[in-house]
């Protein structure tokens, strides 16, 4: 039988946080987010189904969202939920750092379920790029999940009011200039469609063939990771794995990829995956939901025109 549990969602200044709102409806009495950011954050999760919505109030410029972690501490060592959880980037992880300190707890990752048996949470963690599973209880206080946050939330219905609260952030550390990395400008774990691309490919400059389905895909381009670590053609953060990133797109293409289990440990959260490989006996082929099998030289041009024709 099915159990509510209690669950607190951690938001910093991103409110792409869908995915942590989709694990915990799955399970809770009441989800309740606490918002370390702008005001037009907490309004967008507010709109997104949660039960409460709790906001620090404006940062003061120049503040980063983790001088708020010690009053998040405070807000959930004040609320005992039963399930914390955030999302799984760098400010994330320093708010679910300083709750774990507070409640004294480990801060678990790759958890792939959750369930209350008896009175203790029990979680499902991967490990070994996949292979196995762990299950884990914790007792007493809450448990801490730092998850990939999954992407956009969507408006339901009308929006739960946003609870403002004096919060004061430590100001020991302020943001005195921000500078773009032009090799970072991908954000593959929220990118909805993506297309991934791997050793079939036979030079870099092919690499516009899959720049080509993307676009008419719309979708942002990484790969496997001899492509980014290997031969070089494409930046590191876009290669997507065990080691690599943890998309959890509507739609992965995977084009050239044998479909390895440290490849597709990233993308066992996507909804579809549709693979192209030339080998029929590919492993990828027992991991997507549509195959197709030959030479992408010939498959991805086509797809493109076909693409192109019905847009
Ligand atoms: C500790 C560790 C961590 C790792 N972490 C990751 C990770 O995070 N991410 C990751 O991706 N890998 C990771 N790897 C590497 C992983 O094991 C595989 O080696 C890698 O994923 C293989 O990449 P690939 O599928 O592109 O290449 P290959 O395995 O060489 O596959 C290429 C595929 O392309 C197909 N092909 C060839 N020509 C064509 C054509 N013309 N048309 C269509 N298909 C064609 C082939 O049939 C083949 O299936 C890790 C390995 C280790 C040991």
């Amino acid at each position: 039988m099915s159990v509510a549990i209690d669950t607190w969602i951690i938001v910093a200044d991103d409110a792409a946080v869908g995915g942590l709102i989709e694990f915990g409806r799955l399970r809770a009495a009441k989800l309740v987010a606490v918002v370390a950011g702008r005001k037009s954050v907490a309004d967008e999760v507010a709109a997104a189904g949660v039960d409460r919505v709790i906001w620090l109030g404006q940062p003061p410029e120049g503040t980063p969202v983790e001088a708020f972690a010690p009053e998040v501490a405070r807000l959930v060592g004040e609320g005992l939920p039963r399930v914390v959880l955030g999302p799984d980037t760098t400010a994330g992880r320093a708010l679910l750092g300083a709750v774990a300190v507070r409640c004294g707890g480990p801060v678990f990752t790759r958890v792939s379920a959750l369930d209350l048996e008896g009175d203790r949470v029990v979680l499902t963690r991967s490990l070994f790029s996949g292979i196995a599973e762990c299950r884990e209880s914790v007792d007493g206080g809450p448990a801490i999940l730092a998850l990939p946050s999954g992407g956009q939330v969507s408006a339901t219905g009308t929006p739960t009011p946003v609870e403002q609260v004096e919060a004061r952030p430590m100001t020991i550390a302020l943001v005195v200039d921000r500078r773009s990395d032009e090799g970072v400008a991908v954000d593959l774990p929220s990118a909805p469609v993506v297309v991934g691309v791997g050793r079939g490919l036979k030079t870099k400059a092919d690499l516009t063939l899959i720049e080509e389905l993307a676009t008419a895909l719309g979708a942002e381009v990484g790969c496997s990771r001899p492509l980014a670590e290997g031969v070089d053609w494409m930046p590191k953060d876009r290669y997507i794995g065990i080691s690599g990133q943890h998309i959890s797109p509507r739609l992965y293409m995977a084009v050239g990829i044998s479909g390895q289990l440290q490849h597709m440990f990233g993308v066992r959260d996507a909804e579809v995956i549709v693979a192209v490989n030339s080998d029929a006996d590919a492993p990828i082929f027992s991991e997507c939901d549509y195959g197709l099998v030959g030479d992408l030289y010939r498959i991805v041009p086509a797809l493109v025109a076909a693409l192109t024709a019905v847009r």
